[in-house]
């Protein structure tokens, strides 16, 4: 009874944006309900909501059909995100993928679409123009792990690849996304970071590796981007039209449906009482039963074309993507090279993974990277290291069977001295009330829930670290604590080092378990590593429980992580990692790095400039701190984030520098002192 209930309060919470569910592979009992999308905070929801509502009553307070009515082209572009398996779907099944979606949305007659709907008058076209105006087939390719795909990185897929949002329809393919989800979308309103939709390989168009399938889940995603709930959302309701899905002409629907059930009615409420319209593409039901979007769901994405989505259908924009009837294609688009890196910006000795994401099929490449180590590469995707300090220029030459391009980019990669962290030990007790500790961040990107000081549990009185996952609904969004910057070198080399901390969780459904994962980096925070990860049985300590757990003095568990192999390491970042699935409250307290202190310090542990900056981050001053002994005037110069002179305060012995007048945010300070030279990323927030 509880997981019924429970399995009812999230599918009430997550109203929408769902992730459509891999109806292929499992049975209705085991499914997971459709996932909340993070994209999609409620808040979010309903402020997109009252003015989506607005237009729609607008289209039909003006019962105007002069030009409501005219077809509207949709840009397509396809990121075909692979790593070199069945994945890397051909253009004949992206093309199958944008006929059904023209066949559903258009009712084309002896279609699978043809049903007893409406005609949406949206039609889509995969792009034959880029962003930049060159030729292309719409379809990018780019050969990377990420293929296999969790919701909480989507990010990283859309830094990889993404084309205006206000000019194209950003579809991305990949070959697994967790938990058995077949696709998800953005709503209207979304960030444009956030803009799109994702959806698994076998599933998207009908033939290829989807030839099990129909097709629909970029229909019902793509219904979703243009502003459509699930017919279920809300369940029955109190009203047919204002809430649910706050569509008139879509019966209500207590839960989703699985099977064509044609007889099935959930809801009695409605007038006259109509059974589920199980046909419906914002149901669950399988590929092979759905046909309609009904009067109401049309409204509804005329009125977010008309206020959301304005621009990247109008007829300008059409005839620029190369979408217009009257487009004449060549018969070979030339090669165009293009690549990225999701970390321009590294540490001394620090590796750059570079993505090629060339269009119209690049077959061999070249790249160079001075300063970089390998200084050239014929690989697609070369990992390159830099042991270098500077700005560093990447050119990549992409060839094909036809032809050549290049592509030169300037002062691409940054690499900045990696600098000395706070000597140990460290310890975060929270007691003092200060939260985050002094030096550490918290990390909130949903700005949603997030850690907090909890004052009602901790291991040692009076405060302890908390986040309350049983009220968050955005599942599957990361909340971090990141510690300061740390130097692990200055514990005494011959002893132990070790990361101890107390923690105290519980669950609120045995079905679901939040997740804490402990990760380090050694690279200026730009890759990370899993030092623990619990969740399920391995995180709990205390009983399932739907109200807020609040641990005993019995309920809380140590952890010892093993440092010893970072023990050299002068610059490192460790974070505690939240992932939430909608459990319970996760407790930390008593976190503490000690390793045993260097006592005696004979000769410099290092080459590098012994200096640090303090306070960081600072206000209007900081104090550049040098190791005892040193007696040489330094020479500082302040940079921009975008390596931009900003300050140069010349040779001094004076120690604290005036930041009065520069802006707040990242500085780079760079320093040279007797032939040493180092670069330190400083925070100004005043
Ligand atoms: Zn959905």
């Amino acid at each position: 009874m509880l997981h019924t209930f429970l399995f009812r309060e999230r599918l009430l919470l997550a109203l929408l944006i769902c992730m459509q569910i891999d109806l292929l592979a499992q049975s209705p009992a085991t499914e997971q309900p459709c996932l909340f999308d993070a994209l999609n905070p409620p808040a979010t929801l309903r402020a997109a909501e009252t003015r989506i509502s607005a237009a729609v009553a607008q289209i039909k307070s003006s019962n105007s059909t002069e030009n409501s009515d005219d077809i509207r082209v949709i840009p397509v572009v396809v990121h075909v995100i692979h790593n070199g398996g069945s994945e890397n779907i051909t253009k004949a099944q992206i093309e199958r993928q944008i006929e059904i979606l023209n066949e559903d949305f258009g009712k084309i007659p002896g279609t699978p679409g043809d049903g007893a709907g409406v005609d949406t008058r949206v039609r889509f076209c995969l792009a034959k123009t880029d962003p930049q105006g060159r030729c292309t087939d719409g379809i990018v390719r780019l050969k990377t792990p990420l293929t296999t795909h969790q919701p909480v990185d989507r990010a990283s897929l859309k830094n990889l690849s993404f084309w205006d949002n206000t000019r194209y329809l950003n579809m991305y393919v990949v070959k697994t996304i967790s938990n058995g989800v077949g696709g998800y979308s953005s709503f209207p309103y979304a960030p444009p970071e956030e803009d799109g939709l994702v959806v698994r390989h076998n599933l998207f168009g009908d033939s290829g590796t989807a030839a099990a399938a129909g097709g629909r889940t970029a229909t019902h995603e793509i219904g979703h981007w243009l502003g459509l709930y699930h017919t279920f959302n809300g369940g029955c309701g109190q009203d047919t039209c204002s809430d649910g899905d706050y569509v008139c002409d879509t019966p209500p629907v207590v839960n989703p449906n699985f099977t064509c059930n044609l007889n099935v009615n959930s809801c009695g409420n409605d007038t006259p009482d109509l059974p589920d319209q199980v046909r419906n593409y914002m149901d669950y039901t399988p590929d092979d039963c759905k046909s309609v979007f009904t009067q109401g769901q049309k409204d509804r994405i005329t009125a977010t074309l008309d206020t959301v989505r304005t621009s990247i259908w109008t007829p300008g924009n059409v005839v620029a993507t190369g979408c217009d009837s009257t487009y004449m294609e060549p018969s070979v688009c030339p090669v165009v090279a293009d690549f990225v890196t999701l970390t321009p910006q590294v540490c001394l000795e620090g590796m750059v993974y570079f993505v090629d994401r060339s269009l119209n099929l690049a077959t061999s490449w070249q790249w160079f990277f001075p300063g970089g180590m390998p200084a050239t590469s014929t690989l697609q995707n070369p990992t390159v290291a830099y042991d270098t300090l500077g700005t560093f220029s990447v050119t990549l030459i992409a060839t094909n069977a036809n032809d050549s391009d290049t592509l030169f980019l300037e002062n691409y990669i940054q690499v900045t001295e990696p600098g000395i962290g706070q000597p140990l030990p460290f310890s975060a007790n929270f007691d003092d009330g200060i939260f985050p500790p002094t030096g550490a961040e918290i990390y909130n990107p949903d700005l949603g829930i997030h850690w907090e000081l909890d004052s009602l549990a901790s291991h040692s009185p009076p405060y302890a670290a908390r986040i309350d996952n049983l009220v968050n609904v955005n599942y599957g969004t990361r909340d971090e604590i990141v510690l300061p910057f740390l130097n692990l070198s200055s514990s005494n080399p011959d002893s132990s080092l070790s990361l101890i901390f107390w923690w105290a969780y519980a669950r609120s459904d045995p079905n679901y378990s939040d997740e804490l994962i402990v990760q380090i980096s050694k690279d200026c925070g730009v890759n990370y590593t899993n030092i623990l990860t619990k969740s399920g049985n391995a995180l709990v300590t205390g009983p399932t429980q739907t109200t807020p757990f609040i641990p005993t003095a019995a309920q809380w568990r140590k952890a010892t992580v093993n440092l010893f192999q970072y023990r050299t390491e002068e610059y490192v970042k460790i974070r505690f990692v939240n992932v939430t699935d909608g459990g319970n409250r996760l407790y930390l307290d008593d976190i503490q790095i000690d390793g045993g202190l260097v006592t005696d310090i004979k000769e410099p542990m290092h080459s590098r400039l012994p200096l640090r900056l303090f306070p960081n981050p600072a206000s209007n001053y900081v104090q550049v701190l040098t190791r005892d002994g040193w007696n040489e005037p330094v020479h500082v110069c302040i940079f921009d984030g975008l390596g931009r002179l900003l300050r140069d305060y010349g040779f001094t012995l004076a120690n604290t520098l005036d930041l009065t007048g520069l802006a707040n945010g990242l500085l780079i300070v760079k320093v040279e002192s007797s032939g040493y030279a180092a670069g330190f990323r400083l925070i100004k927030n005043d």
